[in-house]
């Protein structure tokens, strides 16, 4: 990896450099790979949430992901081309489904285009209540998904899921990413009536890389410039300065930043005067084990009530067997995520004892027969959300960008995005800078 090199680390010895990148994920990485600039990252290795381990168990290493299953959907035959470049990336196309455990049903996703699944007299009541005329605008989230799809299908699955996602902030925040449940009226007459539904969604199709997310993520970096176990502690606006945790200061014009839009106000002193965007958590929960009975071929399951409060399974080993121990049969590599509020980080101890649950819930459920590995990952900032009206986003952007910070990424903007998006945002922010003169 291109790993720059300091001529002297001594405290207050200032390093002088027109710009540098703060954070070495996938947007950092991208951003540095596209302007040859300097990504700073506090952690050990690049790639941020999108990296890889493995767990030793009696058949062998398993292996999972720090942020859950990260298939890179949205891409396009130019982004294609670019990430053909650092592996060979395989194409799928999306399994994914509702599960409700209490009836062990499994609707395909989405669900609102396969309503006969409940039967008719519900589907007609969610087809009643969808063609509905509608009167006020709705202003959270949780008013909007019933505004959209009614108070039927909100309870069966909508509002139960949605409370888990975003961690009980639902009837509170702004609705975002409409994308995420598409409202084809025409599509949902035909489902409810037992018509095949094509395959509708953002996420519809996506690509793997052959060797793992995290060998793409350490091949884009020996491209690029990376320092790790970097992490910026303050940065002082004022004298352009960024104060190193290991105590160097390195000195700026300009720096571009992919840490979450929060902490990058918090680092650089700045107020902004209104209530600020909240984000959620994400516990990560990653089992490997005897694949049981019940086990689905879907690439992950949307899960609206779990005993364990969990909103999502995904099976990573139903998308590459790369996840599974080595030569082995008839196993499965799961991963489940949970919303949390953040700052609530749950204790090791009561990690270790949801671990335990959450392996007793897939066994009742048959998607495992016996658990051999486990660990677990914690994503502080995981899902960002906006408050109704809110200006504070655009405020603390714009905020950030008089003082020579510009925020990119999904945490630096704060907005929903994927992989690709990324790349995308950080290839373009470092082509841009890349160009001499433009980045005051
Ligand atoms: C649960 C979950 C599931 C997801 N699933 C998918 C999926 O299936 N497909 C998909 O395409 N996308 C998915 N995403 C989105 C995807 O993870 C993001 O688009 C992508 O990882 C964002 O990369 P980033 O570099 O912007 O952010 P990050 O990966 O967060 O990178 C930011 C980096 O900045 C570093 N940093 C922060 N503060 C400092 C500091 N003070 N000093 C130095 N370094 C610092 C951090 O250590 C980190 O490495 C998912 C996200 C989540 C949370």
């Amino acid at each position: 990896m291109g790993k720059p090199q300091y001529t002297n680390m001594a405290v207050f010895q200032m390093q002088l450099s027109e710009g540098w990148i703060i954070g070495a994920g996938m947007t950092g990485l991208a951003a540095s790979y596209a302007s040859g600039v300097t990504a700073l990252e506090s952690e050990m290795r690049p790639g941020g949430i999108c990296r890889s381990y493995l767990v030793p168990s009696p058949a062998g290493d398993y292996r999972f992901e720090v942020g859950g299953g990260h298939w890179v959907f949205g891409g396009d035959p130019v982004m294609n081309r670019f990430l053909n470049r650092f592996d060979e990336w395989k194409p799928y196309r999306r399994r994914s489904s509702v599960y409700f455990p209490e009836s062990g049903l499994t609707v395909p996703y989405p669900v609102q285009n396969h309503l006969s699944a409940f039967g008719p007299e519900i589907a007609a009541k969610c087809v009643a209540e969808m063609r509905r005329e509608r009167k006020s605008a709705p202003r959270t989230m949780a008013e909007a998904l019933e505004w959209q799809f009614g108070p039927t299908l909100s309870e069966l699955f909508f509002a139960p899921f949605h409370d888990l996602y975003t961690a009980g902030l639902w009837t509170r925040i702004a609705p975002q990413d409409f994308f995420k449940s598409p409202l084809d009226l025409e599509q949902i007459e035909r489902g409810a009536r037992g018509e095949p539904a094509p395959q509708a969604g953002y996420n519809q199709t996506f690509l793997y890389p052959a060797e793992g997310l995290d060998t793409f993520a350490d091949s884009l970096a020996g491209n690029a410039a990376v320092e790790t176990g970097a992490r910026v502690a303050r940065i002082d606006t004022a004298r352009r300065r960024l104060e190193m945790a290991d105590g160097r200061v390195l000195g700026y014009e300009w720096l571009l930043s992919t840490a979450p839009l929060d902490e990058m106000l918090r680092l650089a002193g700045v107020v902004v005067d209104e209530e600020p965007g909240p984000a959620t958590a994400v516990l990560v929960v990653n089992l490997g084990g005897v694949r049981g009975p019940k086990c689905p071929d879907d690439h992950w399951l949307y899960v609206p009530r779990s005993r364990s409060g969990f909103h999502r399974v995904g099976f990573y080993s139903n998308v590459s067997s790369k996840f599974l121990p080595a030569g082995t049969q008839g196993r499965v590599s799961v991963y489940v995520e949970r919303g949390f509020r953040r700052g609530v980080r749950p204790g090791e101890e009561e990690i270790g004892e949801y671990l335990r649950q959450v392996g007793d819930e897939l066994v009742e459920w048959g998607f495992l027969e016996s658990v051999e590995a486990s660990a677990s990952n914690w994503v502080e900032t995981a899902y960002t959300w906006t408050m109704p009206g809110s200006r504070w986003r655009s405020t603390a952007l714009a905020r950030l960008s008089d003082l020579g910070i510009h925020m990119t990424g999904r945490y630096g903007k704060w907005q929903f995005q994927g992989i690709a998006d990324s790349l995308r945002d950080g290839l373009l922010a470092g082509a841009l800078l890349r160009a001499r003169g433009t980045a005051r």
